[in-house]
């Protein structure tokens, strides 16, 4: 392999969301920039994010929206740069947008006009993105009389060794979700490289999955989406939950995700908003003569009616409803209101939209981004300890969180 040498003032590992605004406000600000990307394509999450339409923020958004060991960490970087922030340059852009459910702000044309926008900015502000740059090895350079470097990085492109030479160093490689959209570990053997601790790691956004009989009942439903509300430690969302032939996606299923661990049960409510018990409490006075599931059909489908009988009531299939006792009855709304599973997993960092957990934010500067006791050394984006919820929080947390360190470096 050929070497050579080159010195910037800024070096990004990861052109994402993160790294891409990180470059943009740093080299704005006049410093030479370099992003080093190890994949062919920059920006791959974002092109494929919001089913190509990229859930780029939330009208709304607040601590409560993430998830973090210090939940008061990611306070600092969202409000020095809001969603207000962020939209203000998407309006510039004039690229079309609109409002989805939960204050969701989606482009309504492509999320390429996201990954142009950045790519403008980075190009108008003189920042270099090198794509096919993969990090080998990053040390420390002791900065002396003729150079303020404090890192000296080997990085592998296309078979050539280049060696860089930085005073700031900027971790931006994302996580572990989706590996083939460049989801990798790197941020976090950097950071334990220089001593910095990392949390507990999961799948986050992500479905579940049942071994048992549920699954042999999400087969069949597989396909059929309803609004439920779906909690776990006692965490709640009511939005849709959908069906698949392993257990049960949707944005309940992904929101809840974030909360559940190995082990623990998530509990579905399928009619929010109704006291089921009560419901059919009334149906047996006024609807003798029906079964109970066409009773259930008014507000469930047919299919899951089915699955719901077998399982709570087939001995009495065909009993009018006079004939169910108040007890019968209250066990099956309580049930309906609160039907306690038991996922055996998840489907993993395969399918992952986010990993929950990463570098621990106790090392980590809320104000810079920059590591307590490695100065220079700067991470952010979804490689630190900061989930958000679906809905734009996990965008928004990269473009905060660059922004910050974008003003440090
Ligand atoms: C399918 C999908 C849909 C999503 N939709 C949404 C949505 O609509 N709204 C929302 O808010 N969030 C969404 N997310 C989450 C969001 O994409 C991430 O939270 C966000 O991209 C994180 O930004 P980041 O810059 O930290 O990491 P990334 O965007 O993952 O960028 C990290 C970059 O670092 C590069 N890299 C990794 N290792 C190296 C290395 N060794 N050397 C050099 N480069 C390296 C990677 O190739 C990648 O380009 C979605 C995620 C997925 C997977």
């Amino acid at each position: 392999m050929q070497t050579d040498s080159n010195n910037y003032d800024v070096i990004i590992l990861g052109a994402g969301a993160s790294g891409l605004m990180c470059a943009l406000t740093a080299a704005q600000r006049g410093r030479r920039v370099l992003v080093l990307e190890k994949a062919n394509k920059v920006g791959k999450k974002i092109l494929m994010s919001g089913g190509g339409r990229c859930n780029f923020t939330n009208h709304f958004v607040g601590a409560e929206n993430f998830i973090s060991n210090n939940s008061h960490f990611c306070k600092a970087a969202l409000n020095r740069y809001t969603q207000w922030d962020f939209i203000g340059m998407v309006e510039r852009y004039q690229i079309p947008y609109e409002e989805r459910r939960h204050s969701q702000l989606f482009c309504l044309n492509s999320a390429k006009d996201i990954l142009n926008m950045l790519l403008d900015e980075c190009a108008n502000a003189g920042a270099e993105i090198r794509s096919h740059a993969e990090l080998v090895s990053v040390s420390t350079a002791e900065p002396n009389d003729a150079s303020s470097s404090r890192y000296q990085l080997v990085v592998n492109q296309q078979n050539t060794a280049h060696e860089f030479t930085c005073e700031s160093l900027v971790v931006a490689t994302g996580a572990l979700s989706i590996p083939t959209l460049g989801g990798s570990g790197i941020g976090y053997d950097i950071a334990q490289q220089f001593g910095l601790k990392l949390t507990k790691r999961h799948a986050g956004l992500v479905p579940f999955m049942f071994s048992d009989s549920m699954k042999q009942l999400c087969e069949k439903l597989a396909g059929l989406a309803l609004e439920v509300e779906l909690s776990a430690n006692k965490i709640s969302f009511t939005e849709n939950i959908l069906f698949t032939h392993r257990g049960i996606s949707g944005p309940a299923a992904l929101q809840v995700s974030n909360y559940w661990n190995p082990g623990d049960t998530i509990t579905l409510d399928l009619l929010p908003g109704v006291n089921a018990a009560e419901w059919l409490l009334n149906a047996k006075q006024n609807q003798t003569k029906n079964l109970l599931r066409t009773v259930l059909s008014h507000k469930l489908s047919k299919g899951l009616v089915a699955e719901l009988q077998w399982l709570w009531w087939h001995e009495h299939a065909e009993k009018p409803m006079a004939e169910f006792s108040d007890k019968q009855l209250i066990s099956i709304g309580e049930r309906l209101n609160s039907w306690q599973l038991k996922p055996s997993g998840t489907e993993g960092y395969r399918t992952a939209e986010v990993t929950r957990g990463g570098v621990d934010t106790a090392g980590i500067s809320s104000k810079t981004m920059e590591a307590k006791d490695q100065a220079g050394l700067y991470f952010i984006g979804e490689v630190l300890d900061v989930t958000g919820w679906l809905g734009g929080f996990n965008f928004q947390w990269a473009w905060s969180s660059e922004y910050s360190a974008g003003l440090a470096v």
